[in-house]
């Protein structure tokens, strides 16, 4: 964070006024948002609690981008160079966030600053959580994100992705009559969160990918009161168990359709302690259809999806899950080279991609980071009678509010030009666009500085 603030000072706000921990922070990021900024956000003061509570640090793509130490522009490279080669954790014996070890009595939830976020979720909600386990059989760990709801000082409420690896590892380990170890991990090195939020194949074990991500093993000590390996350096962690045989209601809690929600697997959390910083910075990650929720497994989304879309379609130059479809929605920029192949790439993605209901396929002369550019293409390249088609009653994500019986209708815009097509498009002699193009981003540094 320091290390962030002095490189890009205009980059992350400070707040120095004491906040309430609840809805403040999560009502300064959409406001913000509305304003078409995303910066980091550090809560300084909070009323109750010992500060600082930070949010929004993946809330924008160009920040994520400096995290990684490349820029915007080079972030899917990046990130695909970088993780084709995983880099496996080592151990420690000690670290920072085993610096205050909490248990028994000491084990208190509520004296975290753990904020409720919106009007209709059922409680406070860890929503910035890492899930640490390990698979029962093969001892390999696994990270992910849940919702966690605070209960009681030491008793939590969770939902797993169904289907997903932890939901995997307790269903096997409860059937087994055990309950699962788990170390839920708040604040650490954000390769941490992002391979977390990477939906990585079973058996890999995503502290590889925050390894190759930041280009040196992830150091781990032993959880204190669980065989699980946890970042030395994070800020805190929660020790506890996943409890065998019990289900407990959970939720609603606003999600990233941008809809609250009360569909949960109802798990039920036991911690056994705390262990942190004597100081712990709080994180928070901004949930609901906030930028930051979309975008932290994004770049792992369309760096997969994009690499194998080419495998059979080598002619598609990028792809971009906007912000405004949530996981909905899709642009594909594609060098066509025969009609019928933008049909060929809707196809692929929706059998790839069970989330997606509309994919909008664009020539690479339309910026698909830019969507105003592309909804121009819908404007003055689509027929609707030849470019659109709909496939009907496909599986979807049901937390879609719209979708029926767990399935969904997807649609496909067909927005490239016909490959015989007279329109020109209007243009500037290109020498001319780059030196005003150098000159109005100086003027710009200067007006912001
Ligand atoms: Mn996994």
């Amino acid at each position: 964070m320091a290390e962030y603030e002095q490189a890009y000072p205009e980059d992350v706000w400070r707040v120095r006024e004491p906040v309430e921990v609840s809805y403040e922070p999560t009502a300064y990021v959409f406001e913000l948002e509305r304003c078409k900024r995303s910066p980091m956000l550090i809560f300084e003061r909070l009323k109750g609690f010992d500060g600082p509570l930070v949010t929004n640090v993946f809330g924008s793509r160009e920040r994520i981008a400096r995290l990684l130490g490349t820029n915007l522009a080079q972030l899917h490279q990046t990130w695909a160079e970088r993780t084709a080669r995983l880099i496996p954790p080592t151990r420690v014996r000690t670290g920072p966030v085993q610096e205050v070890v909490l248990t028994g009595d000491q084990v208190d939830l509520r004296s975290l600053p753990i904020p409720k976020h919106f009007l209709d979720d059922a409680g406070s909600y860890i929503s910035s959580g890492v899930c640490v386990a390990r698979d029962p059989k093969t001892g390999r760990s696994n990270l992910s994100f849940a919702r966690i709801q605070v209960k009681g000082s030491a008793c939590a409420g969770l939902s797993l992705h169904s289907r997903g690896h932890l939901w995997d590892f307790f269903g096997r380990s409860e059937r087994l009559g055990r309950s699962l170890e788990l170390a839920v991990v708040v604040g650490a090195h954000p390769t941490v969160l992002l391979a977390a939020a990477s939906r990585a194949p079973f058996g890999v074990d995503e502290y590889e990918i925050a390894g190759a991500l930041q280009g040196q093993p992830v150091e781990l000590v032993r959880g204190a009161t669980v065989d699980v390996g946890v970042p030395a350096n994070a800020e805190l962690v929660i020790e506890g168990e996943i409890v065998a045989g019990a289900r407990e209601p959970e939720g609603p809690f606003g999600e990233y359709t941008g809809y609250s929600t009360a569909r949960s697997t109802e798990n039920v959390f036991r911690l056994r302690a705390i262990t942190q910083r004597p100081e712990p910075v709080y994180l928070d990650v901004t949930p609901g259809r906030s930028s930051e929720h979309l975008l932290m497994g994004r770049v792992y989304k369309e760096v997969t999806m994009l690499h194998r879309l080419r495998e059979t379609l080598p002619n598609i130059s990028a792809i971009h899950y906007p912000e405004s479809g949530t996981h909905f929605h899709c642009y594909i920029a594609l060098d066509k080279q025969m009609e019928g192949q933008p049909q060929q790439a809707a196809n692929l993605l929706f059998g790839l991609d069970q989330y997606v209901k509309l994919v909008i396929i664009v020539d690479t002369d339309i910026d698909i980071t830019n969507e105003a550019e592309v909804l121009w293409a819908v404007a003055t390249r689509v027929q609707a009678k030849d470019d659109v088609f709909i496939v009907p009653r496909s599986v979807c994500n049901v937390l879609d509010p719209s979708s029926k019986d767990g399935l969904s209708s997807k649609m496909a815009i067909d927005a490239t030009a016909p490959l015989t097509w007279d329109a020109v498009r209007h243009q500037l002699p290109s020498s001319v666009e780059q030196r005003v193009r150098s000159a109005v981003a100086a003027s710009m540094t200067r007006l912001d500085g």
